[in-house]
């Protein structure tokens, strides 16, 4: 295992395209160091081992299948794999649209696996 300590590379400084919706997204947001989804649909690549490597092979899209709330409130996007079905937990940025967000959190509430009835 190299360490490499210097500087972060800085290969894709300024927008991406995401693959998904096909708009450009600034790499930057506030609340994250790594911009790993789209802000728009919240869909990512499948690009880290550990956040922010890029050393991930598999380079597939990753579905926004769920959200976590951690400890302290605060909220993380649940991705998995389209392709190799690896899951991943990723921090929302802070220009995460929040109705994508509110859609993902309430996917689980309007596809209960019992009928609500039972409640
Ligand atoms: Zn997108
Ligand atoms: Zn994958």
């Amino acid at each position: 295992m190299s360490r490499d300590t210097s500087a972060r590379k800085k290969t894709h400084s300024g927008m991406f395209r995401c693959k998904r919706c096909k708009q450009m997204v600034p790499n930057q947001a506030f609340g994250t160091k790594h911009r790993n989804h789209c802000p728009m649909c919240l869909w990512s690549l499948h690009v880290d081992h550990t956040p922010g490597d890029r050393e991930h092979h598999c380079h597939a899209l990753m579905e926004p299948v769920g959200i976590w709330v951690k400890d302290g409130g605060e909220w993380a996007v649940i991705h998995r794999c389209t392709q190799c079905g690896e899951f991943k937990a990723n921090r929302i940025a802070g220009d995460d649209r929040d109705w994508a967000l509110m859609q993902l959190a309430a996917r689980a509430l309007a596809n209960p696996p019992v009928p609500i009835d039972e409640f």
